[in-house]
């Protein structure tokens, strides 16, 4: 709730400074309600395996239908629960829904992965990966049918602690996946020591292989490597039908974006994978 200081300096705390407080103060003070009452829900964008065109997993991606505001995105909320030491809660929430909506979308003959993201404050909290332990424990969903994507940047805030942490996450049994890859900086020498299953390359880099050969080679590379390295690659942000051929050209395992399936409510989740069988079939 720090409104006051921006860029490391001490400014003038002016009336907007203060609505912002407040709004920060009243969204962690519906929180616990929010959760309870459905008004904080999973959206769900699915995954396309490229080489055979099907929905081989979905990642949850949560959203905030405010009573008075409307909806919020993520990156509007997220922080100011981060900072406010709820993200535990927040992610455990997101969790539990994904593993039983993976349930249920199971039971109905598609049994498709799930990736929920974890924030780079959760990443190494060992309280946090025990509490994971517990709920996978419930036998809702198998582990190895959840992935956590973690942001390339928050593996390195402390690559050392991130390899460890991450190592803690692979012995339950879940994949992993890089998150945002490209934006992060990570060095060539602690990518190679991630053990992690999956790298997602960033949408502003997927975007622009058609128009700038510069870029598509990177991308390229990117891939080859990953494949080199034992992981498998998906592209995020597809927005037209030529960035996934270049993607399918490119080795691509998957793709994800608006161009495929924007988010969707879990039910339209299950309408469009029912439509997608039945038109196959
Ligand atoms: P992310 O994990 O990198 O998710 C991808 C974001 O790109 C999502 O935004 C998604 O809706 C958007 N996107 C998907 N396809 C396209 C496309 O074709 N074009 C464009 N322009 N955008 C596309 P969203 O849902 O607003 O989420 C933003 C970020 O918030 C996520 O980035 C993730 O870092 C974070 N986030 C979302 N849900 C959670 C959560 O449950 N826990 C945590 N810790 N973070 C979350
Ligand atoms: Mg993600
Ligand atoms: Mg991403
Ligand atoms: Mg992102």
């Amino acid at each position: 709730l720090n409104a006051a200081r921006r860029g490391g300096r001490w400014q003038k705390f002016t009336e907007a400074d203060g609505q912002e407080a407040n709004w920060q103060l009243s969204l962690l003070a519906e929180l616990d309600l929010a959760m309870a009452s459905g008004d904080l829900w999973n959206a769900y964008q699915p995954k396309l395996d490229i080489a055979s065109g099907r929905i081989i997993g979905v990642e949850a991606l949560v959203r905030w239908n405010h009573r008075e505001r409307g909806p919020i995105g993520p990156d509007r909320f997220i922080p100011v629960i981060e900072a406010n030491g709820r993200a535990a809660d927040l992610t455990i929430h997101v969790l539990r829904q994904a593993l039983e909506d993976a349930r249920s979308w199971g039971d109905n003959g598609y049994p498709i992965g799930v990736a929920v993201n974890v924030s780079a404050t959760l990443l190494a909290d060992h309280g946090f990966i025990e509490t994971v332990r517990a709920t996978l424990g419930d036998g809702v969903t198998r582990p190895d049918r959840l992935t956590i994507e973690v942001t390339e940047s928050a593996a390195m805030v402390d690559p050392e602690r991130a390899v460890a942490a991450l190592e803690s996450w692979r012995a339950l049994g879940v994949n992993i996946s890089i998150d945002d890859y490209g934006t992060g900086q990570s060095s060539l020498g602690y990518l190679q020591r991630l053990p992690a299953t999956e790298l997602k390359i960033d949408k502003s880099f997927v975007q622009t292989i058609a128009g700038d050969r510069r870029n598509a080679i990177m991308v390229r590379s990117t891939i080859a490597m990953a494949h080199e390295l034992g992981m498998k690659v998906v592209a995020e942000g597809i927005e037209d039908a030529e960035c996934l051929r270049l993607l399918g050209e490119m080795h691509c395992d998957t793709a994800q974006g608006f161009y495929i399936s924007r988010p969707l409510s879990a039910d339209a989740l299950s309408a469009l994978l029912d439509n997608r069988m039945k038109a196959a079939a």
